[in-house]
């Protein structure tokens, strides 16, 4: 039978907006000594915004945001929103795409009348043979190291713009990492956006490790090969591509502003996706286990 304590802990944490899945959780959660977290819409608010756009080679920058709205209104990423939130505030009209694709963690592509398409990052439109790719990486240094997001668009297999779209920290995510570091778990971020965006980031929150250019399914070998090195793993994250490493983790925290699959697959729901719940919970779990003994 779940102990009397334990009942009083979970509904303590729910008070607390630290919704917990079972009475294991609350166990497990007392050994934690790593905590693995995503970067965008865990540490960041999720919703990016379209900062800046430079046109490049012969392009207008109002021409190259409609194009790439067009292709981005098929995505639901919240990159994309961000570029159709833009044209749309620039009263852009989008233009029908046809053939769109999405590459998980790279990018999209799509016809837009008779011109090819592509949106993503520079790794990506680099294997797809796009030339002076280079170039776009020059201009998106400055954003990235501000801590922007780059996404550059190819037209016809040459580059025709670079997206700078800022995702702003969480008013609480500082304040929750400084909780973290005071309880002595060690942080470790990882994240599928690029090396100098990362490193940006990590810095201005005093987060020793972090891993760039990460896919889902290296999110989840990242975790499991932690545990192997004896680590008890809590990972927190929001997305579909959090998901495989929720699961996988010793325990997983889902932002409640996530989507369903990865609150699904985590044993522990942040409400409104405030990180300074982890350390609660962290918390709550001490002192549940403590009554117990
Ligand atoms: P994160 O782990 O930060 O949530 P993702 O793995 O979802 O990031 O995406 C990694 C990178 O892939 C993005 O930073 C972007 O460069 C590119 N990308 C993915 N989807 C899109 C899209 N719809 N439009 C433009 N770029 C995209
Ligand atoms: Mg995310």
């Amino acid at each position: 039978a779940t102990p009397m304590s334990v009942m009083v802990g979970v509904g303590r944490g729910a008070k607390e907006g630290v919704l917990i899945k079972n009475a294991e959780v609350l166990e497990v959660m007392e050994k934690v000594d790593t905590i693995v977290v995503d970067k965008t819409g865990t540490l960041t608010q999720g919703r990016p915004e379209v900062t800046a756009i430079e046109a490049l080679g012969d392009w207008n920058a109002n021409d190259v945001l409609a194009i790439a709205a067009s292709v981005e209104t098929q995505s639901e990423h919240p990159l994309a929103q961000a570029v159709v939130r833009r044209a749309r505030a620039d009263g852009l009209k989008p233009i029908e795409a046809i053939d769109f694709n999405s590459i998980t963690g790279r990018g999209v592509r799509a016809r837009v009348g008779n011109q090819e398409v592509m949106i993503g990052n520079a790794d990506w439109l680099e294997q797809q043979g796009i030339a002076n790719v280079d170039e776009g990486r020059a201009k998106a240094g400055l954003y990235q190291s501000e801590g922007a997001t780059v996404v550059i668009v190819a037209i016809d297999q040459s580059l025709a713009a670079v997206l700078a779209i800022t995702d702003p920290i969480k008013e609480s995510t500082p304040s929750a990492l400084k909780t973290l570091h005071e309880l002595g778990l060690k942080v470790i971020m990882l994240t599928g956006d690029a090396q100098p965006t990362a490193r940006a980031v990590a810095t201005k929150l005093g987060i020793d490790e972090f891993h760039a250019g990460v896919s889902p399914s290296e999110k989840h070998d990242f975790v499991r090969k932690l545990k192997a090195e004896g680590k008890t793993v809590a990972m927190c994250g929001d997305g579909i591509n959090d998901a495989p490493a929720l699961a996988e983790a010793n325990v997983g925290i889902a932002m409640g502003t996530g989507t369903g699959v990865a609150i699904e697959s985590a044993g522990v729901t942040l409400v409104g996706g405030d990180l300074r719940g982890v350390a609660a919970a962290c918390h709550l779990s001490r002192k549940t286990m403590s009554n117990i003994r």
